[in-house]
């Protein structure tokens, strides 16, 4: 079986490995279909390492992907042979307090597609996961939206936990890359419409405006404290960081209204981030912590399905799986035009 593997820092091969096999009775096999490149791949392949998270090589990378089901195992009864389905990476215990409090993404035991130390990527011709991680979507969507769920699914938790009450709110979000087009995606099938995006990259707040945004502010060129005060008077009740930006945090403190919402979905750089404590108590700033998602996969199935979300928009690069190490220097680069590159098997 081919599988395409980090091999050192920047460095991508193709490589043949052992077909994976079924182990458990609720397993099944799938032939991967389309694999979508994340910012966390992109992680491990520029630095090697997501904070604790180090790769050893070789390693396949991948965790958001789309396949048909080759093979079942005998006590499988959600999908069947043949079927397309979308992949939940994330396979939990089922066992630990979390599990059991319905928290199953932060799981104890959690091991995830494409994770170091935890489950090899989908980079790979087949992969065999639990049954559970399966949602069959035959006729339903496409292998190119199927492997857009796992990022939809993030953006639609990210605004589901901000618990928005009205949809007259002003929202404001910072990146428009695939989490943060996700996030404005799901807050307009919402029906908030007054939505900012502030992104330093022109081609991206131009997507973001394509998408619906109402206003675009690019940190580099204007204040955006400044800016949003010019739309906003009173400031924004909502604040999607999706960029992992302190320079994004720490404008988010100052575009929120006194008793708004700071949601911290971004991966930075580093460990930390400071805050203006003084700001953010004076304003009793409520701070929310994302981390992927948790029962939000069928949600955004039936929003892509129902046509309220065309998430094959935040699409721009499409390539073969011979040319995945192109499509990775593609994307770490920001290089022509790059939001979400797939990659067809
Ligand atoms: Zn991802
Ligand atoms: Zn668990």
């Amino acid at each position: 079986m081919k599988k395409i593997v980090l091999t050192s820092i920047r460095k991508m091969e193709p490589t043949v490995g052992d077909e994976p096999k079924i182990e458990k009775p609720t397993d099944v096999k799938i032939k991967v279909s389309v694999v979508g490149v994340c910012g966390s791949d992109i992680h491990y392949y520029s630095e090697g390492k997501i904070g604790s998270q180090v790769v050893k090589y070789p390693f396949p990378v991948g965790h958001e992907c789309s396949g048909i089901i080759e093979e079942i195992g005998e006590e499988v009864s959600r999908v069947k042979v043949g079927d397309l389905v979308v992949i939940d990476p994330s396979v939990h215990c089922g066992e630990c307090d979390q599990c059991r409090g319905g928290r199953p993404h932060t799981c104890r035991n959690n091991k995830f597609l494409g994770c170091p130390g935890q489950l090899d990527g989908c980079l790979a011709e087949s992969i065999v996961m639990p049954e559970f991680t399966c949602f069959p979507v035959t006729g339903k969507l496409s292998k190119t939206q199927a492997a857009l769920i796992e990022p939809l699914s993030i953006g639609v938790y990210a605004v589901n936990l901000a618990n928005i009450s009205d949809i007259k709110i002003s929202a404001g979000i910072f990146g428009a890359g695939p989490i943060g087009i996700s996030i404005l995606m799901k807050l307009l099938a919402e029906g908030v419409s007054n939505v900012g995006t502030i992104e330093p990259l022109e081609y991206r707040l131009k997507k973001a405006s394509e998408i619906g945004a109402s206003y675009l502010i690019n940190p580099e060129k204007e204040d955006v404290e400044t800016e949003v005060q010019k739309r906003e008077e009173l400031l924004l009740d909502v604040v999607f960081e999706a960029s992992g930006e302190q320079e994004a945090v720490s404008n988010a403190i100052k575009i929120l209204k006194p008793g708004g919402k700071l949601v911290l979905v971004g991966i930075p750089p580093s460990a930390e981030y400071a805050f203006n404590m003084d700001l953010m108590r004076r304003k009793e700033l409520t701070v929310i912590n994302v981390r992927r998602q948790n029962h939000c996969v069928e949600e955004a199935i039936d929003l892509v399905v129902s046509g309220k979300i065309d998430v094959e928009k935040m699409v721009t690069h499409n390539f073969s799986f011979d040319e995945t190490p192109v499509a990775f220097d593609i994307v770490e680069g920001y290089k022509d035009g790059a939001i979400k590159a797939m990659i067809n098997l």
